[in-house]
This record gives structure tokens, sequence and C-alpha cells, in this order.
């Protein structure tokens, strides 16, 4: 199957779309990297600082939560220390229980949030729920906000999952399955939250809508249903990914499967990060998710083979940790000087069995010298042989080699 930059199929009925203050979201727009900070909101510093880390490192969206009068307060200067930063990344506000009052009571609030998030299982409790999600959803048409309709396996609304519990046991044959039940109420909730919107007067174009849970194959099983019955844009997710490469294998897996078919507009990996971890990871995470299935492209690719017997020394891996991060850090200024930068790849290859193939297939490579070879490297440029490295300065000689392709090769901006 073929991937399509934004995401979608061909034949794939477009989900509606929005923009959640300047980045669009759904319809044939590609898909966003978001990501949510873990910094007291009430925090103004540390959470503008944290905000401005995310999207330094490509959060297109940033999510903070949004649980007291001093959170809702400290909005307002958080979007002030990022707009100083020059940093326009659009905050999204999370509310469970008593967002509205706080929506109502600060409007400086209200309005410095480009987007509000109500989970319907708790919007609040017995007879004020249905009060409460209505007085969310026309503070958002009041102040032109999308809204998006999160609903979690954790905190699935208890009276959807009993009405579907009740269905299931009224039938001649009760057959589904507790999961099965689950997985209803969880659609049952979202899609009925989207249609109680619509009929405030939020238009669907600026509905969102989730359906977390957190083992995989459910979650793919839902999303696809949610995709074949609804048009409103598809934020996906696993509620909690987990840590490290566990986190990051699950949410691949998840997502990749949703994303190849087409499904999802916007996408968070919520990885639990290693303490003292830097939160950025789970925006790498998301970036690479979407190059490596060719929907996005955001930073240039380095091709290293594993390494095996033939690799002589630890030259070879160091090399490529060090084109890696010579990589990142240029791409700041890259970025900024030179237009599609971000397609450049470059291969560090191992020895001679594959290292000349992959290195004439990326724009720059190179082949080091495996066991018993001769010690030089060849370097390639757009597949011809440009120079042959060896000795003590062959690292710093390939980078070189690289700034200067950057230079020869991608338009300045100015120009
Ligand atoms: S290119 Fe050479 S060193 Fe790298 S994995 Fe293949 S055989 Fe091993």
């Amino acid at each position: 199957m073929t991937a399509h930059f934004c995401g979608k199929l061909p034949g794939q009925p477009d989900t509606h779309s929005c923009r959640v203050g300047g980045v669009p979201l759904g319809g044939k727009s590609p898909v966003v990297v978001q990501s949510m900070t873990n910094t007291d909101t009430a925090d103004a510093e540390a959470t503008a600082r944290q905000c401005f880390e995310l999207s330094q490192a490509g959060s297109e969206l940033v999510r903070i939560t949004v649980n007291t009068p001093e959170a809702a307060a400290a909005v307002p200067e958080i979007r002030r220390r990022l707009d100083d930063l020059d940093c326009p990344v659009p905050l999204i506000g999370d509310f469970h229980y008593n967002g509205h009052r706080l929506l109502a009571d600060c409007p400086d609030c209200a309005i410095a949030l480009a987007k509000y998030r109500i989970n319907p299982g708790n919007v609040g409790f017995g007879q004020k729920k249905d009060a409460q999600f209505s007085a969310m959803i026309d503070l958002a048409c009041r102040y032109e906000k999308p809204v998006r309709i999160g609903v979690n396996w954790g905190s699935l609304d208890p009276s959807v999952l009993a009405r579907m519990m009740d269905e299931n046991n009224r039938r001649h044959a009760p057959d589904r399955s507790l999961s099965e039940i689950m997985r209803a109420a969880l659609l049952a909730s979202a899609l009925e939250s989207a249609e109680r919107a619509e009929e405030l007067g939020l238009p669907g174009e600026r509905i969102i809508l989730s359906c977390k849970v957190s083992a995989v194959p459910d979650l793919i099983a839902i999303y696809r249903e949610l995709a074949a019955r609804c048009r409103y844009a598809l934020h996906l997710g696993l509620t909690e990914a987990g840590m490290g490469s566990r986190g990051v294998v699950a949410s691949t897996a998840a997502l990749a499967v949703l994303l190849e078919e087409g499904i999802g507009d916007t996408i968070r990996v919520s990885l639990t990060p290693e303490p003292g971890a830097p939160r950025k990871k789970e925006v790498e995470v998301a970036q690479d998710i979407l190059q490596s299935l060719g929907l996005r492209v955001f930073a240039p690719q380095v091709i290293a083979c594993p390494g095996c017997g033939r690799t002589t020394s630890s030259l070879f891996q160091e090399l490529a940790q060090r084109v890696q991060a010579f990589l990142q850090t240029k791409m700041v200024e890259w970025q900024k000087q030179y237009a599609g930068v971000e397609h450049l790849r470059v291969a560090v290859m191992g020895c001679v069995v594959n290292g000349p193939g992959e290195s004439r297939h990326a724009q720059v490579g190179i082949s080091l010298p495996g066991a018993g070879e001769a010690p030089s490297a060849p370097v390639y440029e757009d597949g011809v042989k440009t120079a042959t490295l060896k000795g003590e300065h062959l690292a710093d000689e390939f980078l070189d080699i690289i700034t200067r392709y950057v230079a020869r090769n991608y338009a300045r901006k100015e120009e």
C-alpha cells in the first residue's frame, strides 16, 4: 500500500478539517505531532519553558493540564511568554471535572487556549454531567475553539458502560465479551458526545475525536471502527504506552498500522520518561514514526548498517553517532538557511559488502573499511565516488564534505 504525504489513502474519505491556532488539522493536512507537558501549569515560567522545549523539538501542538483556578490564571501568562520567545505553538487545555467553571471564570484562559480537551467520562457526576458538558461546548462555540472529545479506557463514562451491559444481557443469547462491550461503550461515548456537541452548535469541523486504550490490538480495532463510522478528525495514541523501548514499540506498532490505512490526523506518543530524561523524547518518537512511514519529513536521515563480524573497530559506531549528532546540531541553522534540507540522506556503512551500494543510494555516503580491507573509506555524493578518506581526521573531513554538499545542493531561503 502506498503511503501519501498527508496520510490519506485514495478512496478514503477525508476527515473534517479545522485550524488549531495556526496549525491545520484533519482533511488533507499532514498528520500533526503533539505532546503534553508534565509541569505544574500554575508555574507559568516552568510550563512556558517546557512548552518551548517541546516546540523546538518539533511538537506542533502542546497540551497543558488546566486543573485549578491558579493553573487557568497562568495560561495567558504562558501564552505571553511563548509569544515573547517568538514561539507560536498552539496550546491545548486539558480539562477534567471543573473545566466548565475554570473556562467561565477565566475568559483570558479560554481565549489564550487554541483548543479544549473534554473527557466525557470526567466531565461531571450524575445529573450535573450534561449541564457541565453543555457549558464547555457553549464556551467553545463562544470563543470559536475546536474541541477534542477524548474518551479513555480508564475513565469511561460508567452510565454508557452500564447501558451496553444491559443491552447485551437483554439479548436472547448474550454473546458479547466484556472486552467487546468496553470497545462498544468507548465508541458510543465518543460518538454520542460528538453528536450532542453538534446539537449544541459546535460545528463538526471543530470536533476531534479520540478513544484511547493501552492495548495495541484494541486500539487498532477501535480506530478502524471510528474511522468507518464518522468523519471527525481523529487524534491517535495509546493512553499509556509505557517506559523505554516497550513504550516506543507499542506506540509504533499501533500507530503504524492505522496511519498506513490513512487513519489519524494528529498523534501523541504517551511515553513515561525515565526520571530526569527530557520530555521531548515523545516528540522525537512521533516524528520518527511519521518519517519512517513516509508521511512527513522532519530531519535528515542517517542510514547506518547494524555492524557485524566484518566491522573492524568501534570507528564505525563512533562515526555513525557523530554524524547523527552533527546533523541534529546543524539542522537548527540549516533549517533557517536551506530549503528542503530535511530531506538529506546520509549513509555510514561498515564494510565493502553493502557499503558502496548503500552509500551510492544516499546523497552522501561513506563506506568504512571492514576486517581485512584496505584502511581507506570511499565517499560517494549522488552516487559518484568523490573522495577516499583515511587517517585520524577521517570523521572531520567527512563532516566537512556533508557541509559543503548541503551548501552546494540546497537553495538558500533568502534567495
Ligand atoms: S555493511 Fe558490512 S559491516 Fe555493515 S552489516 Fe553489512 S556486512 Fe556487516
